[in-house]
């Protein structure tokens, strides 16, 4: 297989650390940009799967606010992979400095560099479905059986679900920068609620910090009937390189298989540990979910427009363009589980 130089932006990150891992053991030379070089504890899982592999890690210095921050790092990459954005589901606050600005200035920051950069041939965007749409009730609303990759998020703001506005306006940011050149396209990977083991102890990350919390029992009382779209992280990572080495590839990629409320994520673990953890056994009423909801971190706008109200993704055109095979949600699971226990996290 050819060695490719591949730039991975965030590569500390909890995706971005299997994507890197995936490359490094085909072979290519990957660059990966972090907050600070000095922060090695950040990257060092990265250098020792490094010396296991025929790969090469490269360790440069990117802030996605920053003017030419990426410059160095992109110049003579083949391909470029944009994972970094901040990830947490908080609407408070000035949500556009934590949020947006980061996504959508990094973005056409980094895309800035790639513009400059002859030799990149393909950039891969990690989106999200809240691209895609923006409340659990907009499929009912739109008279849709599932999400696919025509829709985008139409009611999100820097008010109501911020997270989802940051990831909406930075991929327009993206299809617009890219919509005015020729040498390089674009293909975004829309992860849903990604689960998964973890390459590192880090449990900052939204994705591991909430399994923990579940594994910890703070819904013990009951989960809401929230129902979420799962991805697991190395099916997410695998998506990236298929979504940058498939020559047809193009445009945007639902990567999920699995949709469900997190009762369906508490079985798989109950079944597979019969009361070592205080899961979730069943659900809270939607009008006790809404007279709580301030005071355990939703709005009630939020609760009424997604607590009880189906999710479906349509991942067809991942399997027939991109060849992407799933796991399922139970083997994600109780791999995290298994990972969580292992590292000691719990
Ligand atoms: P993560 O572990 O929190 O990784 C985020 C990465 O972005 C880290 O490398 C982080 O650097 C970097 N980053 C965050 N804020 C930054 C800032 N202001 N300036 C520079 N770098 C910054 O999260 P993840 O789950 O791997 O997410 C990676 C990407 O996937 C994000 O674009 C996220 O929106 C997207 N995504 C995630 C999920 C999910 O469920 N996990 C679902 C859909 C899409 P540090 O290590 O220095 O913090």
């Amino acid at each position: 297989m050819e060695k490719n130089i591949i730039t991975v932006t965030g590569g500390t990150g909890y995706i971005a650390s299997w994507i890197v891992k995936y490359l490094l053991e085909k072979g290519h030379e990957v660059r990966i940009t972090v907050r600070s070089k000095s922060d090695v504890a950040k990257y060092q899982h990265l250098l020792d799967i490094e010396r296991d592999t025929t790969g090469k890690l490269l360790i440069y210095e990117a802030d996605l606010l920053k003017d030419g921050s990426f410059d160095e790092a992109v110049n003579g990459a083949d391909y470029v992979m944009h994972t970094a954005s901040p990830f947490f589901l908080d609407d408070k606050g000035d949500t556009k400095k934590k949020l947006v600005d980061p996504a959508v200035k990094g973005t056409e920051n980094l895309l800035n560099s790639v513009n400059k950069a002859s030799s990149v041939k393909r950039v891969i965007l990690t989106s999200s479905i809240a691209a895609i749409f923006g409340d659990n009730r907009d499929l009912a609303d739109n008279n849709a059986k599932a999400i696919d990759e025509s829709m985008w998020n139409t009611t999100a703001s820097l008010t109501h679900n911020a997270y989802s506005y940051s990831k909406t306006e930075a991929e327009k940011k993206a299809w617009e920068v890219s919509e005015k050149q020729n040498r390089w396209d674009l293909v975004t990977i829309n992860p849903g609620f990604v689960l998964g083991p973890s390459l590192t102890k880090r449990v900052d990350s939204t994705s591991i910090n909430s399994l923990l919390r579940i594994l910890r029992g703070d819904l013990k009382a009951g989960s809401p009937d929230l129902e979420f779209l799962y991805s697991d992280v190395r099916d997410i990572a695998n998506a990236h390189i298929l979504a940058a080495f498939t020559k047809i590839a193009k445009g945007r990629y639902i990567i999920s298989n699995e949709s469900g409320n997190l009762l369906k994520v508490a079985k798989y673990i109950e079944e597979e540990y019969p009361g070592k953890y205080r899961v979730p056994k069943g659900v809270v009423p939607k009008f006790i979910i809404c007279l709580l909801a301030p005071t355990i971190g939703f709005t009630r706008k939020f609760v009424r427009n997604n607590v009880g109200f189906p999710l479906k993704g349509d991942n067809r055109k991942s399997i027939n363009e991109l060849n992407m095979c799933y796991k399922s949600l139970k083997e994600t699971v109780l791999d995290h589980v298994k990972q969580i226990e292992s590292d000691n996290l719990i």
